[in-house]
């Protein structure tokens, strides 16, 4: 407010030196003009009459004769220096500007300024004698219960704005004080947070983002627990097995079959870590997302009938018959990623397809998109299951899963990797007669 003040201070003053200045001048000499013809058209009037009288509405005179002697009317002056040539010239004939040529000290309005310099002086003849009048608006008749108006508005508006100043503060304060201890409730790791959410304003905008924010870490926190639980109780039960096994490998009274046996079943359950760990650690590395991607021109299909040509004895083995419409497709993708990809899409259909199955994988060019179908004759997923079975660690068939030594990061891995090219993968399945999987790829 304060600086407000003086900036409204120097440019009003500003506005009046350069605009209202003059037009006061003018209107001041104009008064001036017919003060003085009607002296001239009336000269049986007493002067002293006509100027008390005039002073009385509202001006401030000063006459001087010719000797120098001048006499007061109306309000009185509070400077009454005069330079003696001015006072000369007007006798002379010549008429004085005071008004527009004052300059008042520190830039300060000169219309208030009560001086003898601040007037308008005239020559005017009283009795064939020479004579100079001064003249001036009195402001204290004219402006007197105006000013304590003003006052009286001036120190209301500063009184009322200090208080809605105070009002609107506490009202913007008191949500940022919330806000904040939000942010240290938060950081204590608790994620419930209550803030007022309707706020229409930027406060509110501030609220509902930060709630938000509580939320997903919520989220965050949940899933990271779940995924320290997922992945403990994936290790306890391979290295519970390998344990018990180990031990009862030590009791000297087994045949050497049931000794194979039980050391074959150690290797798998070691395969089966070692697998899990290196999921984890492919997980780990394209969840940090850091230019990961070493993407080159590549066929498509060509990979994919390496994959089936290397994967070969598993299909065969259980006699399913595969259908293959490859033609080549050139992509600009990392290789080594999707080769992951098409062999978890692979391997998954044909564990999932019994004996006498079939499996057709497709390519089509669609647009700028290639779209790589794989369909399977398997046991299909179930509604219930289809909404999950991209989510890490999920298995249908927990118990299968475990025989067939799967961890359940296949698909989250898969998706991660098309997410990574800004791909899509999406999965149609009938429970108990197939599923098919679609992946769309940018060219
Ligand atoms: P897993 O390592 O267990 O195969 P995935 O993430 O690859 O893990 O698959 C998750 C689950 O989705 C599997 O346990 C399985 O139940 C289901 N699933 C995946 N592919 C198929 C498929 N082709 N047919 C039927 N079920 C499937």
């Amino acid at each position: 407010m304060f600086v407000s003040s003086v900036l409204a201070f120097i440019i009003s003053n500003s506005y009046y030196h350069f605009f209202l200045k003059p037009a006061n001048d003018r209107k001041v000499t104009e008064i001036s003009h017919e003060i003085h013809d009607f002296y001239t058209n009336n000269p049986s009037i007493a002067i002293e009459d006509y100027l008390s009288n005039i002073g009385t509405l509202g001006f401030q005179l000063y006459l001087v004769k010719e000797n120098g002697e001048g006499t007061f009317f109306g309000g009185e002056f509070r400077g009454t220096s005069l330079e003696d040539h001015v006072i000369k010239d007007v006798l002379n004939g010549k008429e004085y500007h005071g008004i527009k040529q004052f300059t008042p000290k520190l830039f300060v309005t000169g219309f208030f300024d009560n001086e003898l310099i601040n007037t308008i002086g005239i020559p005017i003849e009283i009795d064939d004698q020479p004579h100079a009048l001064f003249i001036r608006p009195n402001v204290e008749v004219a402006f007197g219960e105006m000013r304590f108006f003003f006052a009286v508005l001036l120190i209301l508006i500063i009184v009322i704005s200090i208080i809605f100043v105070g009002v609107s503060t506490r009202y913007i304060v008191k949500p940022i004080t919330k806000l904040t201890d939000a942010t240290k409730t938060l950081s204590k790791g608790k994620f419930n947070i209550a803030l007022n959410l309707k706020r229409r304003d930027e406060i509110g905008v501030l609220a509902r983002n930060f709630s938000q924010m509580a939320k997903n870490l919520e989220q965050l926190e949940e899933m990271r627990q779940e995924f320290v639980s997922n992945v403990s109780h994936e290790i306890q039960s391979p290295l519970a097995s390998i344990q018990g096994f180990a031990q009862t490998l030590q009791s000297k009274e087994l045949s050497e079959e049931q000794r194979q046996s039980y050391l074959s079943i150690i290797e798998d359950e070691s395969r089966r870590m070692s697998l899990l760990s290196k999921q984890l650690l492919t997980l780990a590395s394209l969840d940090k997302e850091e230019n990961i991607l070493e993407k080159d021109y590549f066929d498509v299909s060509e990979q994919i009938k390496q994959i089936l040509f290397m994967i070969e004895y598993s299909w065969r083995q259980k006699e399913i018959a595969i259908d293959m419409q490859l033609s080549p497709t050139f992509i600009y993708a990392d290789q080594k990623l999707l080769h992951q990809v098409w062999t978890n899409l692979l391997t998954n259909s044909i564990k999932f397809t019994d004996y006498g199955g079939t499996i057709s994988i497709h390519i089509y060019q669609d647009g700028d998109k290639c779209h790589i179908e794989v369909k399977d004759s398997g046991i299909g997923i179930s509604e219930k299951d289809l909404a999950h079975i991209f989510t890490r660690f999920y298995k249908v068939d927990k118990a299968r899963s475990r025989k067939d030594g799967s961890s359940g990061l296949g698909l989250a891995i898969t998706k991660k990797i098309i997410d990574l090219h800004d791909g899509e993968i999406m999965v149609e399945s009938v429970f108990g007669k197939g599923s098919t999987f679609h992946v769309f790829l940018p060219m």
